[in-house]
């Protein structure tokens, strides 16, 4: 399919990466979403089994993490050799896809999956708001409006997660370049975003920040591995060309300045 323009900003576009998981997919409508809820699931060793439960009487297949594009088309095919009329794909450790025969029916399913899969986000410590605002006022940051994204500083359970690596694909092409940073965690108060924060980026962030909230702090993760990330970098590498890419900076308060957590 060749590369066409955007009429309005002539940006240059390209087709999905996903363009053969839409072509193996029988159904008329398809949608792929990053749902927080079903990432939720869809990160942990134990997804499967609880999703289980949980759509139970959905015609539902899980897609074992492979890598976006013709990878990710053949897991899907194979799904359906086996569950042929599957309308309802949780990929692991990437998103959710729903098919029907029309927007209606697929939009309807999309609910029905999301209402069954809602979870509720952990409750975390509020942020230092007041430390925060001389930081940023001092040194060129700003704070988040959504405050869900503070619980990354806040929460002890949510900066271990955040810490011991990534989760699905976006966060690494946005997040992994260990040269500069579009946020700043702080320990124990909150979290400061870069003035130049992109609205992209900014979205990335508050959806790892809602899905992290969500994972059970007891839930064995499945984090992407090594090679899973530098196949995601290859990938990535000419396809988001010029888009920001940064990672997570870190700054840990002092034990004693560090506000206790509840
Ligand atoms: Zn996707």
């Amino acid at each position: 399919m060749p590369a066409g323009s955007d009429a309005t900003t002539g940006e240059s576009l390209q087709p999905s990466i996903e363009t053969p998981m839409h072509a193996v997919l029988p159904h008329r409508v398809v949608v792929h979403v990053h749902s927080i809820s079903t990432i939720a699931w869809a990160v942990q060793r134990e997804g499967k089994s609880r999703l289980t439960d949980l759509l139970a009487g959905l015609r539902w297949s899980w897609i074992p993490y492979v890598d976006s594009g013709f990878a990710l088309a053949l897991a899907i095919r194979n799904a359906l050799a086996h569950l042929p009329d599957a309308d309802v794909f949780v990929l692991a450790n990437h998103g959710l896809v729903i098919g029907g025969p029309n927007c209606d029916s697929a939009m309807r399913l999309l609910g029905e999956v999301e209402r069954r899969v809602a979870a509720a986000p952990r409750c975390f410590p509020d942020p230092d708001l007041a430390s925060l605002r001389t930081r940023a006022r001092n040194d060129g940051w700003q704070l988040p409006r959504d405050g869900a994204v503070h619980a990354l500083g806040t929460d002890p359970v949510s900066r271990r997660i955040l810490s011991c690596g990534f989760l699905y694909p976006c966060q690494a092409v946005f997040f992994h370049d260990p040269g500069i940073s579009p946020f700043l965690v702080i320990e124990g108060r909150g979290v400061l975003l870069a003035r130049d924060i992109s609205r992209t980026e900014l979205a990335m962030l508050t959806g790892l920040a809602n899905i992290i909230l969500r994972v059970a702090p007891d839930a064995p993760i499945r984090y992407l591995e090594e090679s899973e990330l530098r196949r995601i970098a290859a990938a990535n590498s000419t396809r988001y060309r010029g888009l920001p890419e940064r990672h997570v900076s870190w700054e840990f308060a002092p034990r004693s300045d560090a506000r206790p957590t509840p």
